[in-house]
Formats: structure tokens, C-alpha cells, sequence
């Protein structure tokens, strides 16, 4: 256990911030006490902060279960800029050489590596299991850990494994976070991680500079070539579901003047990557793309957030609409929405097996509850996060600045939703 510790000379040492942001100190306290924590806050943040403070503080290495080997490698560069041995700070995951791999090992029993990233694929791999059991362990902490939830945006099945095997390394307490906030989800986390007990510390999810409006999709393509052309030289991103709908209405957008370019998965890794670049350097204002863009890009300044196709959940539609005005200047959230749309996405789930089915089925309906309703957007979004929002006029979404009768509502579905 720590000695008292001066927390915020600590945060200034090692990361130069003058404060906490959020509730920052209240978990980093209750990490240090030796505690099962559990984090609940948006994406931007600072999680990360949550974990790497107490791993730098307690003795020991803190293991760090993260899913995205490029953010891995980032964080692990950024926590070198703020030591004098690149020790402090490794990763294990399957991008590494044999002798690359034999040097984190000596470090970490150097007892110089106060953090170890790890990919869940490595952390199931019986020789790391092997080596982690000489290891003294701080703690785990789990990154991302909604994709441990079939009800998340992002599930991973090696990601249920974790709990047995942190059992069979050694106990230690754990630390899991994720900006994923719906009861569902956390009631999975939970209990999967064996931290029904955890304390939880919950920020809010409102994001009060973003404007939320549904339109119903009629003549979606010329309403967007309107919209973005007061939005020149400003950053917009545009989520459709199709990589062939990417393709053409990036197309259609630069045949109408807008500089705008295409991102999917289906697109060689250069290209991507050169488009990704161009969105960051703002060479081009607009960029057209499926979900697969955005995980991890931190654009302070995108001032719009398109949807052509509405979602697959609600919960997605939260994270990609994130993505706009996270320097907490003007974020405007459009979706478009139809009903073919939503009949189009179930007759893709046919296909799949029934429990993913029911799970999607059920996501979908949310969804549509959303669009459909004349309620307060934020309000609604809020309460899927469990979240109550007392005012009554956001001011800052359609239905509160426009209120108007629900548009071909499907009744029930509406009503499974009031409040
Ligand atoms: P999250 O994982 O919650 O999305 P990150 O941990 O990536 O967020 O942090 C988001 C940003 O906030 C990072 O640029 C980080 O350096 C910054 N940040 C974190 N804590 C603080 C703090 N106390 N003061 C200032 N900036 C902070
Ligand atoms: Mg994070």
C-alpha cells in the first residue's frame, strides 16, 4: 500500500496538468486504496489518466488489457515522454519480435515497468500466462471493457476470458472503464469481471454544445450538398452503412463542389490512411464513411456529424455524434431517417444466429423509438444511458426549438419509450 501521496505533485511530475478533470482524483484515491473500480465516462474523458497515475504510484506492474494495438502503442509513447527510462512502460501484443519480446520480459522483472499493455489475443496465450505469474502485479486495469458485453457496440469474445485468467495469475484488484454507459452493458461488465462490489464512479454523458436533429429522409443527398455548403472550410463527417453508399455520395459531393473524400474498410490501407490524413490536415473538409472511421481519431474541430443512413443503436449513434465539437465549440448532429431503412437492416440480421438477432432486433427498436419520438433528444439519449435530465427545454434539439407532431410514428414503439 502507498504512503500518503501528494496527488496533484504527482499529476504535475508525471503528466504536467495543473488538475483533475472530472472525477479523476476520486478514482485514482479509490484505485490506490486497493479497490475493485469501475469508470464510467465519454470518450475524451481521461480515462486513461485513471490508471496510468496509481500504476505510476503503487508498487508493481499494472497490467492494461486494451483492444487497439495502434493505441497501445501510442499511450506506451506517451508515457516514455515523461520518464528518463523507456522501461516504464511496455506493450505485449502480436507486432512484436522474439528478441523484442525477451527485452520487455527482463524489464519487467528489472522491476523497471511500472505498466504493461497487453492485447486480450496475447493475454489468453498460455507462455505470457506462464511469465505473469512471476510478476508482481499492482493491479489490472481493463480498457475498453464494454466489449466484453454482447449489448455493447464492440464485442470481443476474448475479452470474457479475462476474468479466469487473472484468477489463475494471481489475484489483484481491477480497474475497468469504458465510455459505453447503458445498464446493460455495465450490468454485463460487472458481473462478468466479478466486480458486482466495485465502486462505481459515473460522469455525466450530456454534451450540451451538441445540437441533435432527426429529419426524415426524403431527398437526403441534396439536403446534405445544402447543408455543407455553409459548412466550407469547417470539418464534417458523414456515417453511412454501405461502402458502396460511401463511394458514391462522396462522389456526388465532390461533383457538387465539396471537397469530400470516401473511408471504409473495403479501401486499400494507403488510400485509407492518405484520406484519414487529409481530414486531420484539413485538406479536405468533408470526409464520407462507415463506422469503421473514427475509433481513436481525436479531431477537436469537427463542427457537423451527418447520419445518411440512421444506425445500428443508439448507443453507436452516441459515439459517432461524439465525435463532433470535442473542443466544446459547435457540434451539429443530423440523422437521416425511414423506415425502408430500418426494414433494410433487419432482413440483413436474418442471416445471423437468433440470440445475436434478438440482441440487434432490440438495439434497432431503440433506435427507431428515438427517431420517431417528438420528446426531447437529449433527454432521450440520457435516459438510455441510465442517466435522468430534469430540464425541460434543452434548447439545442429539434424536437425542444421545434416541437411537432411525431411523423409516421409507429405508435407502440413510441410508447415503449415514453417517460
Ligand atoms: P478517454 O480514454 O476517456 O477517451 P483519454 O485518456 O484519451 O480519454 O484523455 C483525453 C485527453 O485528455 C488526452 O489528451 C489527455 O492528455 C487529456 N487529459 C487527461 N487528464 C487530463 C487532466 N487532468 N488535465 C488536462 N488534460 C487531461
Ligand atoms: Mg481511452
Amino acid at each position: 500500500m502507498a504512503k500518503q501521496v501528494d496527488l496533484s505533485a504527482s499529476l504535475k511530475e508525471h503528466f504536467g496538468f495543473d488538475t483533475f478533470k472530472g472525477n479523476q482524483e476520486e478514482v485514482i484515491n479509490n484505485v490506490l486504496k486497493g479497490n475493485d473500480t469501475f469508470v464510467l465516462m465519454p470518450t475524451g474523458g481521461g480515462k486513461s489518466l485513471c490508471y496510468q497515475l496509481p500504476a505510476l504510484i503503487l508498487q508493481g506492474t499494472a497490467i492494461v488489457i486494451s483492444p487497439l494495438i495502434a493505441l497501445m502503442k501510442n499511450q506506451v509513447d506517451a508515457m516514455r515522454n515523461f520518464s528518463e527510462d523507456d522501461g516504464i512502460a511496455h506493450f505485449l501484443n502480436s507486432s512484436l519480435t522474439k528478441t523484442a519480446i525477451n527485452k520487455v520480459k527482463e524489464d519487467i522483472l528489472a522491476g523497471k515497468t511500472k505498466l504493461l499493455y497487453v492485447a486480450p489475443e496475447s493475454l489468453t496465450k498460455e507462455e505470457n500466462i506462464e511469465f505473469l505469474k512471476q510478476v508482481k502485479i499492482s493491479f489490472y486495469a481493463v480498457d475498453e471493457a464494454h466489449c466484453i458485453s454482447e449489448w455493447g457496440h464492440d464485442f470481443r469474445p476474448e475479452y470474457r476470458r479475462i476474468r479466469p485468467i487473472i484468477s489463475e495469475i494471481g489475484e489483484s484488484p481491477v480497474i475497468a472503464l469504458t465510455a459505453t454507459a447503458t445498464p446493460k452493458v455495465q450490468h454485463d461488465i460487472q458481473k462478468n469481471l466479478g466486480m458486482l462490489n466495485a465502486m462505481v464512479f459515473k460522469s455525466s454523458f450530456n454534451r450540451p454544445n451538441l445540437y441533435y436533429e432527426v429529419r426524415p429522409k426524403t431527398n437526403a443527398s441534396k439536403e446534405i450538398i445544402k447543408i455543407l455548403k455553409n459548412y466550407v472550410g469547417k470539418s464534417s463527417i458523414i456515417y453511412c452503412l454501405s461502402r458502396k453508399k460511401v463511394e458514391e455520395l462522396a462522389e456526388t459531393l465532390v461533383v457538387n463542389g465539396i471537397k469530400a473524400l470516401p473511408y471504409h474498410a473495403g479501401m486499400d490501407a494507403s488510400t485509407r490512411a492518405k484520406n484519414q490524413d487529409q481530414f486531420l490536415m484539413e485538406e479536405t473538409d468533408v470526409i464520407v464513411a462507415t463506422i469503421a472511421f473514427g475509433m481513436g481519431i481525436d479531431k477537436p474541430d469537427v463542427r457537423m456529424v451527418m447520419h445518411y443512413d440512421i444506425p445500428k443503436s443508439l448507443e453507436g449513434y452516441y459515439q459517432e455524434t461524439g465525435r463532433a465539437g470535442r473542443d466544446g465549440g459547435e457540434g451539429k448532429c443530423i440523422a437521416f431517417y425511414s423506415y425502408k431503412d430500418i426494414q433494410k437492416l433487419e432482413k440483413f440480421m436474418q442471416g445471423k444466429p437468433l440470440a445475436e438477432q434478438e440482441i440487434g432486433k432490440q438495439l434497432l427498436l431503440e433506435t427507431v423509438a428515438y427517431a420517431e419520438s417528438s420528446v426531447c433528444r437529449r433527454k432521450t439519449l440520457l435516459h438510455y444511458f441510465g442517466e435522468k435530465y430534469q430540464v425541460k427545454d434543452c434548447e439545442t434539439c429539434d424536437n425542444c426549438v421545434n416541437p411537432k407532431e411525431e411523423f409516421e410514428a409507429k405508435g407502440d414503439i413510441v410508447k415503449l419509450m415514453s417517460m
